[in-house]
């Protein structure tokens, strides 16, 4: 029985490395692979045979990279079927730390290796940098305290999964409660909000422990790799070569300067019109005219050809890309029993073809999403005839250029699933969004710069670091009556436990989309053909270089910011 949603994929080259017939599942069928190249590397001579080597251990890790989407895919789709959880559970079991040990081995082989230098440049740039920087970083008595960081990671997710309440009749996660902050009836709103908020109070102690843990075993990691701080640790880990925390402390203070006003424009805006003296903590996500949601659709099928007739207006290259895609059943959009929650991208790396996977359920936010992951699919498209595998992928600040700029982009043609008042409150709900994330970015990424050039602070101290940038960055709301649950809201951000210093890439990509959609403004043809051009170089070019091909400047200052929050203002005020 097949269990994914595909058929047999089209192969994009012929395998020249990995034998046709072998099971990647079974690691002893796998090892010899990389036997094969370790045993070659020490004979060769030339830069065309260390390229050869280097296509080849691409060839193998692209071919593993699929095997593992494909369960993984098979997994998500049919969370009920026990096959599909062997099959997924066996690699992550029995391949993947197998896999880790002898992919770093070639990573070393490959810093130590006398023909690296003579590589053609900038070509190896990108990818030089990052091997090495990879082989630099590890440090061996980092792998057990990285093994008891996961394991407070998991307690964190298990207390915070635990989380839920009664209302309503009955046992609801946090999750679920977040739709009663849309509820119309106020007091019902704020009767959902507070049970929440007491309820996440219960853990609040644990939490912080959890969190002083944390932060200990991160210091002795970056003291071991032999950084002064984690933040700096963790700047280097992430590659960020091509910024620095001071140019994030600027960014900060560019939010501060030039989108905290706009979001107290759009805070007095929302009090008028709900008609309210202050706003409440629970007055932020109702529909300010109490409207019933937008309806979009009420089929899948008609999302879907909905999404391309956006995309036939947009670009006819990437209107032909979302038809292949549907041509070789790469989408799983539907809501049905048995799947996972949430939506993703991934990509079948070998075929180099992307796969969308959703549980539409007929809202705008579906419509949001489906273009935010088109964006990621077309930039898997854009890289297929990249042979080196790790250049088929950008770095995070610029995946989400790509989907970002597509829900911008599509947005303009969004009367495919609208009348026009609809489409312009579509419009209006998503570019508040867009400006009401950058100061919560702010808050959360200046937080963790605090936390950790902070050493043997205490908890009192970091929970007032906490408030004053909350206030620098919290706009109007009133929060009186539940100063401990503001004082400890961080808690919920999960990123601050389980991904340190993952977030600004979020508010770095949303400057770069903004910038291609103000070009789009401009000169759409031209926009249109940088953001193809841009997507279509993948990883192979350092951040300001694929920033600048899409027409973007790579910059977090208030003058790059000014004009892009101008023209979104400008636009709000249209609706
Ligand atoms: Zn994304």
């Amino acid at each position: 029985m097949n269990l994914l949603p595909f058929g047999k994929l089209p192969a994009h080259k012929p395998r020249k490395f990995v034998p046709e017939k072998i099971d990647l599942g079974d690691w002893p069928q796998i090892a010899p692979l990389f036997d094969v190249l370790e045993k070659r590397a020490p004979q060769i001579k030339s830069v065309v045979e260390l390229e050869s080597w280097l296509l080849d251990w691409s060839e193998l890790t692209a071919a593993l990279d699929e095997e593992s989407s494909r369960r993984y895919i098979a997994m998500t789709c049919h969370t009920d079927n026990a096959d599909a959880e062997r099959a997924y559970l066996h690699f992550v079991e029995h391949v993947e730390p197998q896999l880790k040990p002898r992919q770093f081995a070639l990573e070393k082989i490959y810093v130590a290796h006398p023909v690296r230098k003579k590589l053609p440049q900038p070509r190896f740039q990108v990818f030089d940098r990052d091997v090495k920087n990879h082989v630099e970083l590890f440090r061996p008595e980092n792998v057990a305290l990285e093994t008891e960081e996961a394991k407070l990671c998991q307690q964190y997710q298990k207390l915070i999964g635990a989380q839920t309440v009664n209302f309503c009749g009955g046992e609801k996660t946090l999750v679920q409660m977040g739709r009663f902050l849309e509820e119309p009836d106020r007091t019902l709103r704020q009767e959902a909000w507070e049970l929440v908020a007491k309820r996440r109070l219960v853990d609040a102690e644990k939490c912080e422990e959890i969190f002083d843990a944390l932060i200990q075993l991160r210091q002795r990691i970056a003291k071991n790799a032999g950084f002064e701080n984690y933040r700096d640790f963790a700047f280097r880990q992430k590659c960020r070569f091509d910024y620095t925390p001071e140019d994030c402390v600027k960014f900060h203070d560019a939010i501060e300067s030039e989108i905290v006003p706009a979001i107290r424009d759009i805070q007095n805006d929302r009090k008028r019109q709900l008609k309210l003296e202050k706003l409440r903590p629970w007055d932020l996500a109702v529909d300010p005219q109490n409207r019933a949601p937008l309806k979009p659709f009420a089929e899948v099928s008609e999302m879907v050809s909905r999404t391309q007739k956006i995309f036939n207006h947009l670009d006819a290259e990437l209107a032909a890309g979302f038809r292949q895609m549907q041509d070789l059943k790469l989408l799983d959009l539907d809501n049905r029993k048995g799947k996972a929650p949430g939506g993703y991208q991934d990509t079948l790396n070998e075929a180099r073809l992307p796969f969308i996977f959703m549980n539409a359920i007929g809202l705008q936010r579906d419509v949001e999403t489906i273009l935010h992951e088109a964006g990621h699919a077309f930039h898997a498209l854009a890289t297929r005839d990249e042979d080196l595998r790790s250049y088929r992928n950008a770095p995070i600040e610029f995946c989400e250029v790509a989907s970002m700029s597509m829900e911008l982009l599509g947005n303009e043609f969004i009367e495919e699933f609208y009348a026009t008042p609809e489409a312009n409150r579509a419009r209006k709900t998503h570019l508040e969004g867009i400006i009401g994330f950058f100061p919560w970015m702010a808050v959360v990424d200046a937080f963790q710069h605090w936390i950790y050039t902070h050493a043997g602070h205490t908890r009192t101290e970091r929970k007032a670091a906490y408030l004053q940038l909350m206030d620098r960055f919290g706009g109007d709301v009133d929060w009186s009556g539940f100063e401990e649950a503001r004082a400890s809201s961080w808690h919920r951000q999960l990123h601050i436990f389980l991904h340190p210093f993952y977030y600004v890439e979020y508010g770095i990509a949303q400057l770069g989309a903004l910038q291609v959609w103000a070009n789009s403004r401009r000169d759409k043809a031209k926009s249109l053909n940088d953001y193809k051009k841009s997507l279509a170089l993948g990883g192979s070019r350092p951040l300001p270089e694929l920033f600048s091909a899409a027409g973007c400047k790579f910059q977090f200052d208030a003058a790059t910011i000014k004009p892009l929050i101008q023209l979104a203002g400008n636009e709000l005020k249209k609706f």
